[in-house]
């Protein structure tokens, strides 16, 4: 399989280099020459996630070096549980945050992760993974390479704007990951990060890989957990799902949408975002528009340009998604409604995202077949959100609960260049 920038300026790559450049030269994102199309039958035989999973990316994996391992990347990364859980007739909750940090991103980031080091040449220096945070994608990619031998992680995030759990959650790995908190904004963070990528003599000195959220490392394992979803579902003899996806960047949806393009068994995606109107303006119909972020209560996906937005646009015209596509966007007051409404209703505590798209399932009750709503992290990972609303503590998971019991260090730095230079090329000299 050949991969081509939506820019269509960049030479056509493996996916290997795809994986490992990150972003395309012409500054455009990597996609699949073409999308794979399967029916229910071609996957007869497999029941785990790993299994659907190494089936379906098989395609994407033509002309890898990788492509006689993925069957063990498979089952090395994503051998996650998923709970499926009815909450009423017709709407349930697809619970993706059962892995080591408690979010979805854990799987895409054990994916990433596994494969890189598979693709890594063992010379020193070592590899790092540098990543800007606005929360959970930082834990889940410093989880994914955690003593892992020829990588260490850099992450930034915002000093003072991700919650007290998630800078204690981020600063507790150690050994090979540093958490640093930028005197600055998230988007000051993701600016140093980009500054950092774009400079050549940094880069010869200090090898970097991105894992950021356009990473094809990251899109390719999500698509598998909506297959094995639809195929459970369908071996059940449930109704084709219609998924409720709480969106930023877009990633997660994307897989869906592409899931769905793919052949399997989804009647419909959704999407649910917090107030950021970037993505509802667009499918209602105004031109797309991308912006700075505002801060909202699902703080990780306070997004205003939506990264994987060009990509979703490559795969299809944009009157083509407006029809397909509804988008339902929900205010912070609405998160808490959502909250305590889904608590009361169904004694089901919900993270700030997931509140989201419970909300916006209320909403999309006209479409008959049954709403799968995401949910995309443990509540406990937000309890200045959530438990003021429940009246009582939520219990973290023990993944989770083992990081935050663990001393927690991170490096205060000013939003200057200059520094993160300094720091990036400690220990490597
Ligand atoms: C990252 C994240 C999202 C948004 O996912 P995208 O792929 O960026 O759209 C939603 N919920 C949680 C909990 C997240 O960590």
């Amino acid at each position: 399989m050949d991969y081509t920038s939506t820019r269509g300026a960049a030479p056509a790559t493996s996916l290997d280099a795809a994986l490992i450049a990150g972003l395309a030269p012409d500054g455009g994102l990597y996609v699949p020459a073409r999308l794979p199309e399967f029916q229910s039958s071609d996957f007869r035989g497999c029941q785990t996630l790993p299994q659907v999973a190494s089936h379906l990316l098989q395609p994407f994996f033509q002309g890898s070096r990788l492509r006689g391992e993925l069957a063990d990347i498979a089952a090395e990364a994503l051998e996650l549980p998923i709970e499926l859980r009815p909450l009423q007739e017709g709407l349930g909750v697809m619970e993706l945050f059962h892995g080591p940090t408690a979010a979805f991103k854990d799987f895409a980031a054990r994916f990433l992760a596994t494969c890189m080091a598979r693709l890594q040449p063992t010379a020193a220096p070592p590899t790092t993974v540098l990543v800007a945070t606005s929360g959970d994608t930082g834990a889940a990619v410093a989880a994914a390479f955690h003593r892992r031998a020829g990588f260490r992680v850099v992450i930034l995030y915002p000093d003072g704007r991700v919650s007290p759990r998630q800078a204690h959650h981020l600063g507790a790995f150690a050994d090979n990951v540093r958490a640093v908190a930028v005197r600055g904004n998230f988007d000051d963070c993701q600016a140093l990060v980009k500054q950092a990528f774009a400079d050549q003599a940094l880069r010869q000195q200090v090898p970097l890989a991105s894992a950021n959220s356009i990473s094809l490392g990251r899109l390719l394992p999500q698509i598998s957990y909506y297959a094995w979803m639809a195929l459970q579902l369908q071996r059940q003899g449930d109704a084709a799902p219609h998924l409720i996806i709480p969106s930023g960047n877009l990633g997660n949806a994307l897989a869906a949408i592409l899931a769905r393009r793919m052949g399997l068994p989804i009647a419909r995606v959704s999407l649910a975002t917090n107030a950021n109107p970037t993505l509802h303006d667009f499918f209602s119909g105004q031109p797309y528009n991308g912006r700075p972020s505002i801060a909202t209560l699902a703080n990780a996906m306070d997004v205003g340009a939506p990264s994987n937005f060009e990509r979703l646009l490559h795969f299809q015209q944009a009157h083509v998604l407006r029809e397909e596509i509804e988008c339902v966007r929900v205010n912070d007051a609405q998160i808490r409604d959502s909250i305590a409404s889904t608590w009361q209703r169904w004694g089901y505590a919900s993270c700030p995202h997931t509140a989201c798209a419970l909300a916006a399932a209320e909403q999309l009750q006209q479409h008959p077949p049954a709403r799968w709503v995401v949910a995309t992290a443990h509540p406990a990972k937000f309890p200045e959100v959530v438990e003021p609303i429940l009246g009582q503590p939520v219990a973290a998971p023990p993944a989770l609960e083992t990081w935050l019991r663990k001393p927690s260090h991170s490096e205060v730095m000013d939003n200057d260049y200059g520094m993160l230079c300094q720091t990036l090329r400690q220990g490597i000299e």
